[in-house]
């Protein structure tokens, strides 16, 4: 997070500091820098400069509005999961033409609204998928452009929950069901393959399987010898959440990926999520009780596992910081919790922190992908707050939630 640091002991996000915006903002809250959202974008469109992609943005990683429209303004388009997203994509101007759908199980009224709001490609999971758009598009009157996406049966080497691209994934067809299917697919005159897609799963560091799966769909392509309009390479760029971790560097895939979009005469298509939001926000939460364990001391926040998931969903690393630092210890080892009552509402165990007492603040960091969006009303609590910087200048993108609507909902 190049836009986070300490100016003497006061963490500032851009140029605010935290200290100051908590003496009239109430935790847990959710904030981002929309300087690093557009340093992100640029940055990843500098790296693939020559294949000049379409980067839709992978919208289930921070579903905001406000930041969708950030990132529409800088060009990007979407990549949807469900109608809801669709929908919020749109509302966001994005427009429909720079809009992908993906996801195994879209229902028919999702379908529909794909069709009828005319998005650039439905990314097909399965035949009946296929089956289903095609009918319903003969019902409208209509012919829809398709992607298939594929499961080209590459193992990213990441976590087994995050790993998508393998056999035993549920994502994608298999190449072999792919091909049969290739055979059948004139008898439906309302579709039109014009894309293929993959997307291998999340969080990846080392450019091997991305390089492994350009080659898959190099040889399909050439071997089936298929006219396609688009390829659309996914998403999955990891970031560094530690400092023991290494961002993936992309310049020599980036120089295949030209190279194979030249050859195939295809435009490139990429639905990057955590690598264009995860190191833009900090969830800033306050030390509400501290209890002696036995071994341990437990730093309980006032932020829960309903706020921030992905340590209980994935095991996740995500460094927690103090907002004013010092130079005292503390005597023991300690561990940040929530107040959800589930022993997996955990942070993360420090052998030695700062001194820390209750009522002082912390921020957990690299917390813009799949936080915000992944958060839930568990154990009765509103969503809370979002807040975008940019410089001295903050704005709410997202009010908590009302406890009295969530109580009469
Ligand atoms: C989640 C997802 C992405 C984004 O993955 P990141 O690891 O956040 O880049 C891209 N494409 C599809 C189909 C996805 O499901």
């Amino acid at each position: 997070m190049q836009n986070l640091k300490y100016v003497g002991k006061n963490l500032f996000l851009e140029r605010v500091s935290i200290q100051n915006f908590l003496k009239k903002n109430k935790t847990p809250f959710y904030i981002y820098s929309e300087n690093q959202i557009v340093s992100n974008y640029s940055n990843f469109v500098k790296t693939f400069k020559k294949t000049n992609p379409l980067v839709c943005f992978a919208a289930k990683s921070n579903s905001n509005t406000h930041i969708l429209r950030v990132l529409g303004k800088l060009g990007a388009g979407a990549d949807v999961v469900s109608g809801g997203e669709l929908l919020k994509a749109l509302k966001a101007g994005i427009k429909p033409k720079k809009i992908v759908f993906s996801g195994v199980g879209k229902s028919e009224e999702e379908l529909k609204i794909a069709i009828s709001k005319k998005i650039l490609l439905i990314n097909c999971e399965s035949e009946s998928e296929a089956k289903l758009i095609n009918t319903l598009a003969k019902r409208l009157g209509k012919k829809v452009d398709i992607g298939f996406r594929l499961n080209p049966n590459v193992d990213a080497k990441t976590h087994k929950n995050i790993s998508t691209g393998k056999a035993d994934n549920k994502f994608g067809l298999s190449i072999k069901n792919f091909k049969s299917f290739l055979k059948e697919m004139d008898r439906f005159k309302n579709i039109k393959l014009e894309a293929l897609s993959v997307h291998i799963g999340s969080q990846i560091l080392h450019d091997g399987p991305f390089k492994k799966t350009l080659s898959v769909m190099n040889n399909l392509i050439k071997e089936l010898k298929l006219n396609i309009k688009y390829v659309d390479l996914g998403g999955g760029f990891g970031i560094n959440y530690s400092d023991k971790e290494k961002p993936i560097n992309l310049n020599v895939y980036a120089k295949l990926v030209s190279n194979f979009a030249r050859k195939l005469k295809c435009q490139i298509i990429f639905e990057p999520g955590r690598s264009l939001i995860g190191n833009t926000g900090l969830l800033v939460s306050k030390i509400h009780y501290i209890k002696r364990g036995l071994n341990k001391n437990f730093i309980i926040l006032d932020a829960g596992m309903n706020d921030f998931m992905r340590p209980a969903l994935y095991d996740a690393f995500h460094k927690i910081i103090p907002v004013t630092k010092n130079s005292s210890k503390m005597k023991s080892a300690i561990e940040f919790v929530g107040p959800i009552c589930e022993s997996t509402c955990k942070f993360g165990i420090y052998k030695t922190y700062q001194k820390i007492k209750e009522n002082d603040f912390v921020a957990i960091t690299n917390v813009g992908a799949y936080g915000s969006s992944l958060s839930s009303n568990y154990n009765t609590r509103p969503l809370i707050a979002e807040i975008l910087i940019n410089k001295n200048k903050s704005t709410y993108i997202r009010k908590k939630q009302s406890l009295k609507k969530l109580i009469n909902s």
